[in-house]
């Protein structure tokens, strides 16, 4: 937790008082309970270092809560201690929304603090004026609380496109979206009695898979790859979401790849979304047959289907664009050397444009890439709604700074 305050523009180590020392506690303790649980409070003291008095007394807290229960057997001998008495979390004891407001849609789910989808919803999006597309946000989040009657929702995630400040809980500029400083989670909260906090949406997948699907894990380094329409990336470094400078970190499809090439919507030449993305191979493909009349979905799905079948100018545009990727992401591996890659998007699904990006990381001797996992994420669509719910738990249920 961050102990730092500001006093006329200088930055002070805060003193702890007992209130934070409490509160440190707890955090901890959840942590725990979340990472390793099912746990008995022996090994919650001996993993935390926190005295066997302070575990009771949490314990007993939590119990009295509804959040953690008991199961197991005392054994009566107080000599061996009540080490069979494990404790764990009641998974749906609190809940949060996830929510994803895309392009083209906004998607909702209710998860439980297990990372399971409880509800799930999602509406068209046909106007982008923000005021629009937030009162829809709004519509959706409280059907969903309306759906879950008498349950805990204890927070609101929400993932947006473009560069977003968590802190602030604006999003400073979406170009796809076409919105500027929007104060989100002001707007939302001041119509929701829940707490909201946002943050960027390929960021949040990186949190989703590392929270539920890599089981809280405290990963030196995790690096997840969106490759779509655009591209983008979210790093996990130490087990936290690294954000940089100003929210700005993973504009992996700006990092530029050909300096003399195609001018890209961010006004640098030759980006890597300009060689690699979905939106570059249907423009590719649009050109060459003459598609101008077809909307993106349709040219991807004809460009996938025609690669499939073998015809030659199908397979060079994906294979092109696929190496340009391997190029990419063995620049990310050269600067992060990270123990995990994650691949996530349409993209990724087709052989004729993985297999290159494949070919070229095992060629990368010199980034140790034999020691690097890569796989492909098990979870399409609904990855940013389990990120932003895994930020709404750390946010408000842990209460801890997850970002970086
Ligand atoms: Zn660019």
């Amino acid at each position: 937790m961050r102990l730092i305050v500001e006093v006329n523009g200088m930055h002070y180590l805060r003193g702890e008082n007992m209130g934070d020392v409490r509160k440190n506690n707890r955090t901890r303790f959840l942590e725990i309970m979340f990472k390793y649980g099912p746990v008995s409070r022996s090994e919650i003291s001996e993993i935390s270092g926190l005295t066997p008095p302070t575990v009771t007394a949490l314990a007993n807290e939590l119990l009295s809560e509804g959040l953690v229960e008991e199961f197991g057997i005392d054994t009566g001998n107080r000599a061996l201690g009540r080490k069979r008495i494990q404790l764990s979390l009641v998974k749906n004891s609190r809940l949060v929304i996830g929510v994803e407001i895309g392009v083209k849609q906004i998607l909702a789910g209710l998860v439980n603090l297990s990372g399971e989808m409880l509800i799930k919803r999602s509406v068209m999006i046909t106007f982008k004026e923000p005021d629009t597309v937030i009162r829809q946000t709004i519509d959706l989040i409280r059907d969903i609380v309306k759906e879950c009657q008498d349950k805990k929702v204890i927070g609101i995630g929400i993932g947006a496109t473009g560069l977003v400040d968590s802190d602030a809980g604006v999003v400073r500029n979406s170009p796809n979206l076409e919105w500027r400083n929007i104060q989100l989670r002001e707007l939302l909260e001041r119509e929701i009695a829940i707490p909201v906090v946002v943050d960027n949406n390929v960021r949040l997948m990186a949190l989703g898979e590392n929270t539920f699907l890599n089981h809280w894990s405290e990963v030196s380094g995790l690096i997840l790859i969106h490759a779509g329409y655009g591209i983008g990336c979210g790093i996990i470094l130490n087990g936290q979401l690294y954000c940089g400078n100003s929210f700005s970190a993973g504009e992996f499809g700006h990092t530029v790849i050909m300096p003399n090439g195609i001018l890209c919507s961010c006004g640098k030449h030759g980006c890597l979304e300009t060689l690699a993305s979905g939106r570059a191979m249907t423009s590719a493909y649009r050109q060459k047959k003459s598609l101008e009349d077809l909307e993106y979905s349709k040219i991807m799905e004809k460009l996938l289907k025609n690669a499939e079948n073998g015809e030659q100018g199908a397979v060079d545009i994906l294979s092109e664009a696929g190496t340009y990727m391997g190029y990419g992401i063995n620049n990310l591996i050269s600067l992060f050397a990270p123990d995990s890659i994650i691949l996530h998007g349409s993209l990724f699904h087709s052989e004729i444009y993985t297999t290159p990006v494949m070919k070229l990381i095992q060629e990368n001797h010199y980034g140790n890439s034999e020691r690097i996992t890569i796989k492909q994420s098990q979870v399409d669509d609904e990855l940013v709604i389990l990120g932003a719910g895994a930020l709404a738990l750390q946010r408000f249920l842990i209460c801890k700074i997850v970002t970086g």
